[in-house]
């Protein structure tokens, strides 16, 4: 019953009149001109500047102090004049954030890391609502209609961890979703799990990358397939050889997303495949170095400024991400600058012998080449030296986990200690995702420690 008031209640929020005048924005906003984008956004930057400067005391202070005004604020540019604030700073001033005259109501988000320590924000309605229909226009946008059924395969538990039968699911019928444990994605119960989809029939699967590729990989293994027309991937890292297999097995066309954590900003695969779309009205979007001298031009850490949050509105507000731009217009013809995809949090780069940082996708190739791996991790200890985690299949020999040392070695230097670990099973985190790589090492560049 009581998760039934709250299908109801996140139904309402989903599909309210706000939501509804999100998405018609964002609809609008996609078929702008690049001149009519900047005006848009130059519209929607400084209500927040207003915001800000009047009510939120980090700000009211650096107004005054600096004699800055909304009318020093005339191009998207003119954000310079503020300076960057990170996780680490908003923690420690958390009170001067938030915006003291905000009435209505207020939700907490946190951001999760497995390595760094979470940090705390606070949403207001209208910025939840928008961030809904964002997620919501990106499925049209791909010819997913409003009430086609969809299911959830998203970190939820549904069920409690121990439940050895199924279902490992519940219907939501508010949305028409079918809401699917993330915590049962096991060799015993997939079977149940690919029965009941085919049953269902939807026509999305809205899903974490890993959770699509270990139910593709359970195909693979029996041969299987599955009919998906659309699935919606977001907030892990989506592999090249990850993506290959999910699209071979579900027969589907993958729509990716990238969110920073603290809802900053937001980038879309659209219809086109080709990098991300980043969605001008939710949020602006530079890249700084990583550190100095590192990364090439157009690439960096996501620095980003929030757009529809009145009650903590977090602006020039570095991310953990790292992110480069796509230079030329999309064959889509939407004018929303584009990203290539996000892989890299700096916690999950690698560090060589040599100090150099090494990409998730860069390691990924070592994988690509053994298909008897059902999971694989990547530990780098905080002496430098990289575990790698593995679930063997059925048909891996022993010389598939030398071929993969071996091929560490080649991109992160011949002297790399590399230790290979077969394991059953690589635990997900707390929230249910799944972290490819994890570097304790490479933490100092995000500014934890
Ligand atoms: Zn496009």
């Amino acid at each position: 019953m009581k998760k039934r008031i709250q299908d109801f209640f996140k139904h309402y929020m989903r599909r309210g009149i706000s939501f509804r005048r999100c998405l018609k924005e964002l609809e609008q906003a996609r078929k702008y001109s690049a001149q009519e984008l900047k005006n848009y956004q130059m519209e929607k930057l400084r209500r927040t500047l207003k915001i800000a400067f009047e009510n939120v005391p980090f700000y009211m202070a650096l107004s005054k102090e600096k004699k800055l005004g909304l009318n020093d604020f005339k191009t998207i540019e003119d954000l310079h004049k503020l300076p960057i604030i990170d996780k680490k700073y908003v923690r420690g001033n958390f009170q001067s954030f938030r915006n003291m005259n905000f009435r209505g109501p207020v939700f907490k988000g946190l951001t999760s890391g497995t390595t760094g320590s979470p940090a705390k924000f606070l949403r207001d309605l209208g910025s939840i609502n928008f961030e809904n229909a964002a997620i919501f226009s990106q499925q049209r946008w791909a010819g997913v209609k409003d009430n086609d059924r969809r299911v959830w395969l998203r970190g939820d538990s549904v069920v409690p961890a121990d439940q050895r039968n199924p279902p490992f699911w519940r219907y939501n019928r508010f949305e028409n979703q079918l809401i699917m444990s993330s915590y049962h994605l096991a060799k015993q119960y997939l079977p149940s799990y690919v029965e009941k989809i085919l049953e269902f029939g939807p026509q999305l699967l809205q899903a974490y990358p890993s959770t699509a590729y270990v139910l593709s990989q359970y195909l693979e293994s029996k041969d299987g397939y599955l009919n998906i027309p659309v699935v919606q991937t977001s907030s892990e890292p989506l592999y090249e050889h990850w993506r290959e297999l999910i699209i071979k097995r579900l027969r589907t066309r993958i729509i990716d997303y990238y969110g920073s954590a603290e809802r900053v900003n937001i980038a879309q695969e659209c219809p086109a495949h080709e990098g991300l779309h980043l969605v001008s009205g939710y949020g602006i979007t530079e890249l700084i170095p990583a550190a100095e001298g590192a990364g090439q031009e157009n690439e960096g850490v996501i620095v980003g400024t929030a757009l529809n949050n009145f009650v903590m509105p977090l602006i020039r507000y570095k991310t953990g991400d790292v992110g480069r731009f796509m230079q030329f217009d999309c064959p889509c013809g939407c004018k929303y600058p584009r990203i290539y995809p996000i892989e890299t949090k700096v916690e999950n780069m690698l560090v060589t012998s040599e100090g150099k940082y090494i990409s998730p996708s860069i390691i990924s190739f070592c994988f690509k080449k053994s298909q008897n791996i059902e999971m694989s991790q990547v530990v780098q200890e905080s002496d430098g030296g990289i575990t790698v985690k593995i679930v063997r299949g059925q048909k891996f020999l022993a010389r598939d986990g030398e071929k993969i040392a071996r091929s560490m070695r080649d991109i992160l230097g011949a002297d790399m200690d590399v230790t290979i670990q077969y394991v059953d099973d690589i635990q997900r985190s707390k929230n249910g995702k799944f972290q490819f790589i994890i570097s304790k090492k490479s933490n100092s560049l995000n500014g934890e420690s």
